[in-house]
């Protein structure tokens, strides 16, 4: 059996995994990177951690998935938000490291390559995946391929306006989707119910645990109405979008990934009802790993 690594580097962590021929994650580890790591600390313990299982398996090549800018063909990190990759030759280095092929790319189109692989949108020629976190990123694949724009920033789908007199987006322009639809905005009007309806289930939740993505989620199953009208709302907010993607695009299916999109059938429920007719709709069906399996895959047919 032949193996590849995939690692997927977030904001805090590495996800690293050998990935055997059916995309299957064989072994996996998280290193941990923390804000004071440099670059060239992060890089060394992707090296380390892939020797270490290259002693074990055979493998033939290293992918790498990274938020931010990221040069697919050059294998450079131009930057990435709150990691401390500026202009760095990643996949170079990771390749002279171990002796074995690197490629790398950006997480959001990693995670879409997983998904097609073996998963929720797996055969489709034409497809879009919006992963939704502290942000929403977005890749598209167009007849089997990413497609990535000439400058690598294409498929920023957190990013289209919405709003022109809305929200103040870190991207420099006002009423972006992401300050609606991403897990923060979900987070945001969770918190901002729960403080009008203290005495609805929602904010005894809220007050008792803290409330992060999956709050609205819990208190809509144990009956609460408040926690319902926000999961309502929201699903109304990300069929806004997902309805202008598919004017635009016309996949096949969009894939949704990330925390929120754990909740499966429990976040469809509140999309689909807003849904147009051509707009197919699926939650990842690789638990958080998609992006992992992608990178594994960057160098075979399905990168490209
Ligand atoms: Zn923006």
């Amino acid at each position: 059996m032949r193996y590849r690594i995939g690692a997927d580097i977030g904001g805090t962590s590495v996800k690293l995994g050998v990935v055997d021929e059916e995309f299957h994650i064989v072994e996996q580890q998280k290193l941990p990177t923390g804000g004071q790591c440099t670059s060239q600390g992060i890089i060394a313990e992707i090296i380390t951690a892939c020797k270490q299982l290259m002693e074990r398996y055979s493998v033939e090549a290293v992918g790498i998935g990274s938020a931010g800018l990221v040069n697919a063909q050059t294998g450079y990190v131009l930057h990435a938000g709150n990691l401390p990759f500026v202009e760095e030759p990643v996949a170079d280095k990771v390749s002279k490291g171990l002796g074995i092929p690197a490629y790398l790319d950006n997480d959001a189109n990693c995670a879409l390559i997983g998904e097609h692989a073996a998963g929720a949108c797996k055969d489709a020629m034409d497809a879009l995946i919006l992963t939704i976190g502290t942000g929403i990123g977005g890749a598209i694949l167009i007849g089997g391929k990413i497609y990535r724009g000439h400058n690598y920033k294409a498929a920023e789908f957190g990013h289209f306006i919405i709003d022109r007199r809305g929200e103040a987006c870190s991207c420099g322009l006002r009423g972006c989707f992401e300050q609606y639809a991403s897990a923060t905005a979900l987070i945001a009007m969770t918190k901002e119910r729960a403080a009008a309806f203290p005495e609805s289930l929602l904010a005894k939740r809220a007050a008792g645990q803290g409330i992060d993505g999956s709050t609205a989620f819990a208190a809509a199953k144990e009956g609460c109405p408040v926690a319902e009208e926000v999961l309502g709302e929201y699903g109304l907010i990300l069929a806004d979008g997902i309805n202008s993607l598919v004017k635009l695009f016309q996949p096949e299916v969009i894939v949704l990934s990330g925390g929120v999109a754990v909740q499966g059938e429990d976040l469809l429920c509140h999309i689909r009802p807003n849904l147009i007719r051509d707009a197919v709709v699926r939650t990842t069906t690789l638990s958080g790993s998609g992006g992992l399996i992608g990178a594994a895959l960057l160098g075979t047919d399905y990168g490209r």
